[in-house]
């Protein structure tokens, strides 16, 4: 079925309309219609092939809430009007140790992403949510049990709400806990909200000082300039857990240097090109861990989703119409969302 999208031809060309086909729904699929879509970093990332590998046309979007319009026959969990969420992943072998062990992000022959993954749909590689409409098998489909009125915050629950909310489970974020996280934009700000619902004491480090006070409002109890020595020198050593989605290269010895013994610095911002090399001394005395993180599985996902709606958690979010994509991105290089930007999409 012929679908109107917004994607782009080439890294140097900007992201505008398209036609793109969407195929019938198979037995095991899900139809959704989609109605907000997130802007994730990442999509920038892709798009304009600051990562290797992009395939073009390019239709980025992995934030994606909407209402089932269709079901295959053997779809048993989901029915037409159903609101629903589809994040980064669409498919997974479901055969090896880490589809088994419900971390289908890390399936051992390759998850299928949301876009740039390969299909046999056409043009070959899938195609994402800045689009009105997507076809999904149902293993790879959400509940979204928030109100209706909040679907457009809801979206940038997807990947930037899983990608928070993952790591700081895995790494026991909680009471008694004092967790970092730095670089307050889409996925930072979503960090501040769970790591706050978790229980955990929260710093934000942030290099933009406008967010200062809306950093405290989103759930920190402490905020730090990053780039005031003076600010971090009084964190030194203090820290058990800090969460990184900064999307640039810069020193991570400043932020080592701020945990405890056994401590993490958890990288989720994926830059384009490397960070500095750490310095090895600073984890050698400390026995301190840097390591990395990606989004979550699909039960982890819908456990996050339902952990924020109990606790009333959604983004923050500036609604943009979807010709208005590309100023987007440009603000989002220059650090200025507050805090995700959402298509919506009735504006296709
Ligand atoms: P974003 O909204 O642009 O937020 C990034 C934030 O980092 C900015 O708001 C800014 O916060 C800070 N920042 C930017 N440039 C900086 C610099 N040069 N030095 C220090 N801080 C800087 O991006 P996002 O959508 O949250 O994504 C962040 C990164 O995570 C991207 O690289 C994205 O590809 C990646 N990502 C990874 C996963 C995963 O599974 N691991 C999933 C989704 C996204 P302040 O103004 O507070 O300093
Ligand atoms: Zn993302």
């Amino acid at each position: 079925m012929t679908t109107k999208a917004y994607g782009a031809h080439a890294a140097d060309k900007p992201v505008g309309a398209i036609a793109i086909e969407r195929r019938a729904p198979g037995a095991n699929d899900v139809q959704i219609d989609i109605a907000y879509c997130g802007v994730c970093h990442s999509d920038l990332h892709t798009v304009r092939s600051e990562w290797p590998g992009t395939l073009y046309p390019c239709v980025p979007g992995h934030e994606i809430v909407g209402h089932v319009s269709a079901v295959g026959d053997a779809v048993s969990g989901f029915k037409v009007g159903d609101v629903v969420g589809v994040g980064c992943l669409v498919d997974s072998c479901g055969e090896c140790g880490a589809c088994h062990d419900h971390l289908e992000q890390f399936c051992e022959k390759g998850m299928i992403g949301t876009y740039n993954g390969p299909t046999p749909d056409a043009p070959g590689h899938t195609l994402g949510g800045y689009s009105q409409r997507i076809v999904v098998d149902q293993g790879f489909v959400l509940h979204v049990r928030h109100p209706e009125e909040q679907l457009a915050a809801v979206a940038p629950l997807l990947c930037a709400g899983i990608t928070t909310y993952s790591p700081l489970r895995h790494w026991n974020a909680g009471p008694g806990k004092k967790v970092g996280v730095v670089g307050i934009g889409g996925l930072g700000h979503m960090g501040l909200k769970i790591a706050h619902a978790l229980g955990a004491h929260v710093v934000a480090f942030t290099t933009s000082e406008s967010k200062r006070e809306e950093a405290l409002k989103l759930g920190a109890d402490q905020v730090v300039n990053s780039r005031e020595a003076g600010q971090m020198k009084a964190h030194a050593g203090s820290f058990d857990f800090i969460l990184d989605t900064v999307a640039a290269p810069h020193n991570l010895d400043a932020f080592t240097g701020l945990l405890k013994r056994d401590g993490t610095l958890c990288l989720v911002g994926a830059p384009a090109s490397p960070h500095p090399s750490p310095s090895v001394m600073g984890l050698i005395f400390g026995r301190k861990s840097i390591a990395g993180s990606l989004i979550g599985g699909i039960a982890e996902t819908q456990e996050m989703l339902d952990f924020c709606a109990e606790h009333g958690i959604v983004a923050e979010i500036e609604m943009i119409a979807a010709q208005d994509i590309e100023p987007s991105y440009e603000r989002m290089l220059k650090s200025d969302v507050k805090y995700r930007f959402v298509i919506d999409v009735a504006t296709m």
